[in-house]
């Protein structure tokens, strides 16, 4: 009888990421890390068993993956396309087209694209937003990616405000995609979730947002949409509803525990209150944020209100790289403006990127930290770089290191579900150069319908 394959990763700096708010990290040790199929069998100081096989670690540090709380795999063959515009015009002249010009060829080539981009970033789980359509071959690359996904199909039944005709569906075709979509994917394999995706406030109907909440907690599904982005958008919401954006969110039944909000940039006092009235997330995109000229989210005010955060990297058209190192480094610049430095320093940017990520999502149970049990998604950093300080021994001088100063150059292994994907520094489940050959090939055709051919 033979049960899972068991390995020991042996000598590396052991960065848990299960410690309190003021110490996030955990105990930093150095040890090994015992691997049983996909989980995390134990950590610690580990001797390899008799005929154990042993992989060397050399030293390096292994902390848990990323866990991205905002993307969209569909716009990644857009990556370029729509810069420097503001988030109403970086919808209606480039996106919506874009998105609704898509076919499943060009949503797969689109989705392969993304998955390589974060496994060999270091990103083994990700909550996505779709297009309104062909989002089941979204979910099969997830699945042979093989990282854990929360994926839902955008839900959006209003033409107006410069939408593509033909790219809004009624809100009970909305619902009917999410309810095959669940049908066929919902807890497959144990790492794919279905979520119920309202695009944002604008480009859904009371009826299609009230249908929406029931759904989701029909079904209990995660929620997922936008909120609070730019202030052209808050005040078109204001004047739509005479209330501010998560009020409305709030009397639609889409604010609550297994909500979760991108951006929240601009929130009003009573607005904050309702978000932690109603244990609602925010995904924080600060590449973004700052790309669409659309501000800076009070991230440490969050934090301070027991907020669950995560981040994330958003489309790849508003960012443009889907790195979750840049968005850390980001975040914590960004938050020692806005707060103060260190209010919202390195060691919290860090818990955000993992464990924090995973409580936003609901998944702190399988994913975010390296403890027993969990999944053996595990990052290996190099730290023995010229380009980084020549001291890091303390959980600080770590975090300030990873989070400050490295880069994908130092990742040098990444695990994902107990497999290696990235090894010294080489993706192994994707050809990158044939990847983006297929969606070049793909590109022209979608940018004909969408009607922006060059
Ligand atoms: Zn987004």
């Amino acid at each position: 009888m033979t049960g899972p394959d068991t390995w020991l990763l042996d000598d590396v700096w052991l960065v848990p990421m299960d410690g309190p708010p003021d110490a996030p990290l955990g105990a930093v040790r150095r040890g090994g890390l015992r691997v049983r199929g996909d989980r995390i069998a134990g950590l610690g100081a580990l001797r390899p068993e008799a005929g154990e096989r042993v992989i060397a670690g050399g030293g390096r540090i292994a902390m848990p993956g990323f866990v991205q709380g905002h993307a969209h795999a569909t716009q990644t063959l857009f990556r370029g396309l729509a810069d420097d515009l503001p988030l109403l015009d970086w919808l209606q002249q480039r996106i919506w087209p874009l998105e609704h010009a898509h076919d499943a060829a060009s949503t797969r080539a689109s989705a392969r694209l993304t998955f390589a981009e974060l496994l060999a970033g270091g990103t083994t789980t990700v909550q996505t937003m779709e297009s309104v359509r062909h989002t089941e071959v979204t979910c099969e690359e997830a699945l042979t990616a093989g990282l854990t996904a929360v994926i839902g199909n955008c839900l959006m039944d209003l033409a107006d405000g410069g939408v593509p005709p033909g790219l809004p569906t009624t809100a009970a075709a909305a619902i009917a995609t999410t309810d095959a979509l669940r049908r066929r994917f919902h807890r497959r394999d144990g790492r794919l979730e279905i979520a119920v995706a309202p695009r944002f406030v604008l480009s859904c109907s009371d009826e299609l947002a009230h249908a929406a909440a029931a759904y989701a907690a029909e079904h209990r599904l995660r929620v997922h949409t936008h909120a609070g982005e730019h202030p052209a958008e808050v005040a078109a919401v204001r004047a739509r509803y005479g209330r501010d954006y998560l009020e409305v969110l709030h009397d639609q039944g889409l604010l609550g525990a297994r909500s979760s909000l991108a951006h929240c940039v601009h929130t009003t006092e009573r607005e904050r209150e309702l978000l932690v009235l109603t244990d609602s997330a925010v995904l924080h995109c600060p590449s973004t944020n700052l790309k669409l000229g659309s501000g800076i989210a009070a991230v440490a005010t969050y934090r301070q209100l027991g907020l669950r955060v995560a981040l994330g990297a958003d489309g790849a058209p508003c960012n443009n790289r889907l790195s979750m190192l840049a968005e850390l480094r980001l975040a914590a610049l960004l938050q020692n403006l806005a707060a103060g430095p260190g209010v919202f320093g390195a060691a919290q940017a860090l818990w955000t990127a993992t464990r924090g990520g995973a409580r936003a999502l609901g998944l702190d149970h399988e994913v975010g930290s390296l403890r027993p049990g969990l999944r053996a998604d595990v990052l290996l950093f190099d730290l023995d770089d010229a380009a980084l300080p020549l001291v890091a021994d303390t959980p600080a001088a770590i975090a300030g290191t990873l989070v400050y100063a490295a880069t994908e150059r130092q990742l040098r292994a990444v695990l994902c579900g107990g497999e290696f994907v990235l090894r010294d520094g080489e993706l192994l489940r994707y050809d990158r150069r044939a990847l983006r050959a297929a969606a070049a090939a793909e590109l022209p055709a979608v940018l004909q319908r969408a009607g922006l051919a060059r």
